[in-house]
């Protein structure tokens, strides 16, 4: 009946958000009022805008802006420029970075964005028509106090330095540095934070750390299966090796490969940035989806897509725990799956939120002109990681739940106070 040759089928992505906020919202008796305010993006923003093409023809594309909720900060979110991007899709994300920021302590509210098309079709001229012609059909509803985009699939410091560039250049005042602020994660040189780059990542593995000294399951010798090698399962795997922890199968849109040595993530990261993929990348053997799936490892990280991980995959996996770099990569049919097999998972918004809060450190550093150490950065996404892992478990033990529900709970608690303090203007 199940197949694990390709990803569970499309699903309805906000909708199981939503759910999950209906879920914690009972746990931590939510206001009606809030559930229904939480319930809608407060501004979903579609774009069309033209852009010429290499060889002169006229290309119309659409995107995105989902502005979900700013009671505890400006909106923020990634731009994801991916053929299947859609407003549910994004509505979905938006949502998360919201739970996110809450759930962290970080002043952001929640945001995603993006384009409907695939980067890798475009050249880099093409790539930054595109990027500034978008930006410029954004740049009344983004600001560094309003609404602040970052990388997200398909983009990265590059894409975040032309959004700054253009913003920068079409705004009509005169405190440009104080504009930088408008993104985050742009590269050193234009105004990034040292340690941006792999914070998703090293958050991930300040998760699993916490995880496995309560568990006691000792990460030097230990090994991990990573699904996506782009910044995200990248860095993951670069940082797992650190702690001696081996990543003996990865795979990516282009398909699988195994080492049951471990790969050489930075290695192989050259490789994805030389090709634009795992493929061809000599140290490994080619294996299918399935294999992928079933192949024994103490940690899985999906770091691609969400929707990756249904039942099917759920049965086949022969790990101890996932721990969610990508946004939602575990459908509700996995998650029971996982659930009834006691293979717990460290939920998107708390393991992923590492990008989030070095994020803040650059937007802080670019609104106070300053320039931290990596070792202020380091310490800093340490200690609110740690916080973060260590509140979802108290919280889920308190209540009996799980760390997804936990993690939600703990989000929608502050936002509860925010709206209880403000209440609804006018
Ligand atoms: P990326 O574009 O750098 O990498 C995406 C990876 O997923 C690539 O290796 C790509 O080949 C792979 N992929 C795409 N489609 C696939 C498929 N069908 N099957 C297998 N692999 C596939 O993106 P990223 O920034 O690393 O983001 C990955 C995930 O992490 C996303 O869910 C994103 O929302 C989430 N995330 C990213 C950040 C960040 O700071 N970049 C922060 C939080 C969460």
């Amino acid at each position: 009946m199940y197949r694990l040759s390709v990803p569970p089928a499309h699903y309805p992505f906000f909708e199981i958000v939503q759910g999950y906020l209906n879920q914690a919202a009972d746990v931590v008796g939510l206001p009606d009022h809030v559930r229904t305010i939480l319930a809608e993006p407060k501004n979903e923003l579609i774009v069309h805008f033209p852009v010429r093409m290499d060889d002169d023809t006229m290309r119309l594309f659409k995107g995105y802006r989902i502005q979900h909720n700013n009671i505890l900060g400006p909106f923020k979110g990634g731009i994801r420029y991916h053929q299947d991007v859609s407003l549910d899709e994004l509505k979905a994300l938006a949502a998360q970075m919201t739970w996110k920021s809450a759930l962290m302590g970080i002043p952001f509210g929640g945001a995603k964005g993006g384009i409907k098309f695939n980067p890798r079709d475009h050249s880099e001229d093409e790539l930054r028509r595109i990027t500034r012609r978008f930006t410029h059909s954004l740049s009344s509803n983004i600001g560094p106090s309003h609404d602040i985009p970052a990388p997200d699939v398909g983009t990265n410091a590059q894409t975040m330095v032309w959004m700054m560039d253009t913003f920068m250049n079409t705004g009509g005042n005169n405190e440009k540095s104080d504009q930088r602020a408008v993104v985050t994660g742009k590269s050193i040189t234009s105004g990034g934070s040292e340690g941006r780059e792999r914070a998703t990542g090293q958050g991930v593995v300040h998760c699993i750390r916490e995880w496995a000294r309560d568990n006691r399951l000792n990460l030097e010798g230990a090994t991990a299966i990573v699904q996506g090698f782009g910044n995200v399962g990248s860095h993951t795997a670069g940082l797992l090796a650190k702690l001696g922890v081996a990543t003996i199968a990865t795979g990516d849109h282009t398909g699988y490969l195994r080492n049951e040595e471990g790969f050489n993530a930075p290695k192989l990261s050259e490789h994805v940035k030389a090709h634009g993929s795992i493929e061809g990348y000599p140290r490994g053997e080619k294996i299918s989806r399935a294999e992928f799936f079933e192949t024994a490892a103490d940690l899985f990280i999906p770091a691609a897509l969400e929707n990756q991980v249904g039942a099917a995959e759920a049965n086949a996996l022969q790990v101890k725990l996932v721990a969610e770099g990508a946004n939602g990569p575990v459908n509700p049919d996995g998650e029971a799956v996982l659930a009834e097999r006691g293979i717990p998972i460290i939920p998107d918004v708390l393991a992923n939120s590492g990008g989030v809060t070095v994020s803040y450190y650059e937007w802080v550093q670019n609104r106070n002109s300053e320039h931290w150490d990596v070792e202020k950065v380091d310490a800093g996404l340490m200690h609110v990681m740690r916080r973060g892992y260590q509140r979802t478990m108290f919280f889920a033990e308190k209540h009996g739940i799980d760390m997804r529900t936990a993690a939600y709970g703990l989000a929608l608690e502050s936002l509860a106070i925010a709206y209880a303090e403000r209440g609804i203007f006018p």
